[in-house]
Parts: C-alpha cells; structure tokens; sequence
C-alpha cells in the first residue's frame, strides 16, 4: 500500500482496428480539463470498466457519481481489437487432456453466461443492432484431417458436461465457410459473436445517454492518483478527480501503476480484415454470410466472416508475441499482415485479388497460473484486471463484480474471483522474455498447418 502511484506506460495501440474503423459515426466524449469530483473513478473503458460503470450507474443508486477516464478513444484499445468471441465454454477445453474439474469448469460455464446474458441485455435496452452481439454460436475447426482427435477429445469433454454439440465433416464446413481448407468443425450454439468495436461504443453511450452522473473522457489517461485524506486525487494531464474510490480496469497497465509487478504475462496478437466482398466475390466462394471459426489448436488461426451494413468481410487473426515493454512497432504489425495474407489464400484461393483494408494488434494480459488481478489492493482502490486472453467473458464479470464489491455487496462472481490465488511470480525479465517467445515460436509451428 502506498500514498501515491504513477503510471510508467501508458497504452499504445498499434494499427487502426478494423472493427472500429468500419463505424459510420462513434460519439465523442472530452477530454478532462478541470478539477472535478466524482464518488467513483473508472480508469479504463472496455469491457470491464464499463461494466462496472454500468453495475454502478444502474445499482449505485440515483446520487453516486462516476467519471471514467480512457486513456485513448473508447472501442480503439484492445476492446475494439479483438475478434469478438464471447464464449461461454471453458477455453482450455481443447486441450489434449482433459483433467479439468467437473464442478469448477460448470462453475465457469455458469459465470460466463451471467457476462453473456449481461451483454445480451445490455445490446436489448441500448437497442443494439443483431450483428452486435450475434447468438449465432461458433465453430471449433481443424484444417488437418489428421488433427480430428481435438475435436474428439473437445466432444468427450462436452459430454462430461452436459453441453450440446454438433459435428461437422469437410462438406459441412465447405458449405459453411466456401473453403476447402478444412477437414473437420466442432459448433457449440453457445458462444456470442460481437462486432466488437461496435458492442463497447453502444454500451457507453447507452449509460452516458441514461445516467447523468455518468461522466466519460476520452484521451485523459490517468497519471497518477495520491491519497489526499479520506479522497484520492487521480492526475490527468489537463485535470484531475478527487474521489472516494478507484476501479482500476486497465487489464496488462495495473502493472505499470506498480501493482501485480512481475506477475502479469504482456502479449500481443494480431488480425486483418478485407475490404467488404462484391457479390461476385460473394458468389464466387459461396458459404454462409456470417460465422466465427476458432482453431482446434489454440495457436491456429480465428477467422470470421461478418455481414454488417458496412459489408460482408473477412476478419482473420493469427501470430502471438510476447512483449514485456507493452509496445510493438508497426513494422511487426506490418509482418502479421503478410502471415494473414498465406493464411487468407490458403483458405481462399479464389480471392488473392481482394485486399485488406486494415491490419492492427492488440494487447492481452495473460497470469501463468490464469487467474485474475482481481480484488481490493489499496484503500478503496479495486483491481479488476488480468483477463487472461478472454476479457469479452471474464472482464465483463470482473467489471460487475468490481462495482458490487464498490457497493459493499456480496455476490456469487466476487466470491469466485475472490477464492482465486493471487497471479503467480514470473521468472526473470530476460529468461521470460527469451523462454515465452521460443515457446510461441515452437507451438506455431507444431500448430503450422492450423496457421
Ligand atoms: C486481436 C485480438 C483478438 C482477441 N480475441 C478475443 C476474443 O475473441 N474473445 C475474447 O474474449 N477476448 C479476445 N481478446 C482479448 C480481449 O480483447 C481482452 O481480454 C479484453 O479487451 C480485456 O478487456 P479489459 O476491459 O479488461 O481491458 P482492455 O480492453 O485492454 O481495456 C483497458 C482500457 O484501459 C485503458 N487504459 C490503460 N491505461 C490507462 C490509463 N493510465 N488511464 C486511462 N485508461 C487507461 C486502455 O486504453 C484500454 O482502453 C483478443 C485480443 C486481441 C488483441
């Protein structure tokens, strides 16, 4: 515990996200430039400020003030950048072997849906378009006729569970993707498919329109906050909101106000999205209009197809690095690019003429035991970070649960990310640094016919 924390990093997005891009129109908050006071300060706008913003606009009752800060623009962070799937399942499911616990893993099934239904009725009252937040269910797929026993082993375990399945053979997938590249899929109808960019953007300007003590700046990272008697003082470089409590929801940057140090997993992915298809090329490759495609091997490649008013695309993401620094340059997003491309023309060799319109990385927070930052960690200030690569899911119960904690309640989410251990110490700097990335580069390529 200290008196005062000041922020070493601030965010760097590389890339213009597709997601976001696509937008006809996004509101535009300010930024900070006075001295304000607010009783709760968000810092952070994605999935889990916000809803936590939500939570305590809605629960805190009609007199509680809230200011979130966005150090950058809300939907242009890794909320906007991600590929939208918002799964209910435990990920870790396709693994080889499966000697996960029945009752926790029912336990997570459960959770993720209370964040899902929470999406759900958010998308409902800020009436959201369907493609926002699609229950359209995804499809776990294998491009190597040899590599079906990940989907065997996927079924074993969903029938453990309890949870429905179908499978499909290639001439399903061909029917649905207009590729031929796979061999066999997987489709669980539980996951939710979001336009990412599009779900945070409306649900903001859904709280701000409905909650007046609701206040959001954009472009106002927060600095430093410093205990000033019973208030913090968060610092951003125009201005600055004395408060009584702090939600700290900027998943990976916890650790660059000096909390969980040495502890958090800083990784990057990357994706690319095609300029909208004609109809010819539409008609061309055939296919359903919108799916989503996970990898059978974690290290493979998502894909997705979407059907928005702003055109039917291409959404594909592949490539992993690990970066302590929290900062890539373009050139390595430019590189992902050209991966994107091999993996694009594999798939369909009918479209090496369409191009992509953007390319883009983002952020991820991984703990090597895979649990969150989530808790009290100073007086009055709340940690909801550390995502573990799944924040549609889990930053969204993480932010609930960081407003209820804030209200003094007591609920089942916070006793569950309450009982978790703390993230586990990490090796040294350079050891990780040099052991993560050789690690990647040795699953990419075990996984190289799935990239
Ligand atoms: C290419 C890609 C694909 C992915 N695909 C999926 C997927 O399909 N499904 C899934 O569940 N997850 C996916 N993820 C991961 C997912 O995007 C993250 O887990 C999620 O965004 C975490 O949500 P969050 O709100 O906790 O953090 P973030 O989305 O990172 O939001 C934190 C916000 O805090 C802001 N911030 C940081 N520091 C400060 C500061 N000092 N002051 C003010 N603001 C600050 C940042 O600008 C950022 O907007 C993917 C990620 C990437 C990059």
């Amino acid at each position: 515990m200290s008196d005062y924390y000041s922020a070493k990093r601030l965010p760097v997005d590389p890339g213009q996200t597709g997601w976001l891009s696509i937008l006809d129109r996004v509101p535009f908050y300010p930024t900070l430039e006075q001295n304000i006071s607010a009783d709760w300060v968000i810092i952070g706008g994605g999935f889990t400020g916000l809803s936590a913003a939500k939570q305590l606009a809605y629960k805190g009752g009609s007199g509680l003030s809230i200011a979130l800060l966005e150090a950058s623009q809300i939907g242009a962070g890794p909320a906007g950048r991600n590929s939208g799937f918002m799964i209910d399942l435990p990920h870790a499911l396709s693994g080889d072997s499966y000697v996960g616990d029945l009752s926790s893993d029912r336990e997570l099934i459960r959770l993720n849906r209370v964040a899902q239904r929470f999406a759900i009725s958010a998308a409902e009252e800020y009436q959201m378009p369907d493609h926002c937040v699609d229950r359209c269910g995804k499809i776990n797929a294998s491009v190597d006729h040899n590599n079906q026993h990940h989907n065997d082993i996927y079924a074993k375990q969903l029938d453990q569970l309890g949870e429905t399945y179908s499978m499909l053979s290639s001439d399903d997938m061909l029917a649905i993707t207009g590729s031929e590249y796979y061999a066999n899929g997987l489709y669980t109808p539980g996951t939710i498919l979001l336009q990412p960019a599009e779900y945070i953007t409306r649900l903001a300007q859904g709280i701000h329109q409905r909650k007046s003590q609701f206040r959001i700046f954009e472009r106002s990272p927060a600095l430093s906050f410093t205990r000033v008697g019973k208030h913090w003082v968060i610092k951003t470089q125009h201005g600055s909101v004395t408060a009584e409590g702090i939600i700290i929801a900027v998943n990976g940057h916890a650790e660059s106000f000096g909390f969980y140090e040495n502890r958090l997993m800083h990784v990057f992915t990357y994706a690319s999205m095609t300029k909208p298809l004609s109809a010819f090329q539409q008609k061309k490759i055939g296919g359903e209009a919108r799916w989503g495609i996970t990898p059978s091997d974690p290290m493979g490649t998502t894909i997705r197809r979407i059907n928005t008013p702003e055109g039917n695309r291409i959404v594909i993401r592949n490539g992993w690095s690990f970066d302590p620094s929290m900062q890539v340059s373009p050139a390595r997003v430019e590189n992902y690019a050209k991966s994107h491309r091999i993996s694009f023309d594999r798939r369909y060799p009918a479209l090496t003429d369409v191009d992509f319109e953007y390319s883009w990385g983002g952020r991820l927070c991984l703990s090597r035991n895979t649990v969150p930052a989530f808790g009290w960690v100073d007086k009055n200030v709340i940690s909801a970070c550390c995502q573990n690569g799944l924040g549609t899911a889990t930053g969204t119960l993480a932010g609930i649960a960081a407003a209820d904690l804030a209200m003094n309640r007591n609920t089942e989410v916070i006793t569950y990310l309450t009982n978790q251990d703390t993230p586990s110490k990490l090796p040294p700097r350079l050891l990780r640094y040099i052991g993560a990335n050789a690690t990647i580069k040795f699953k990419e390529f075990r996984a190289r016919k799935e990239i």
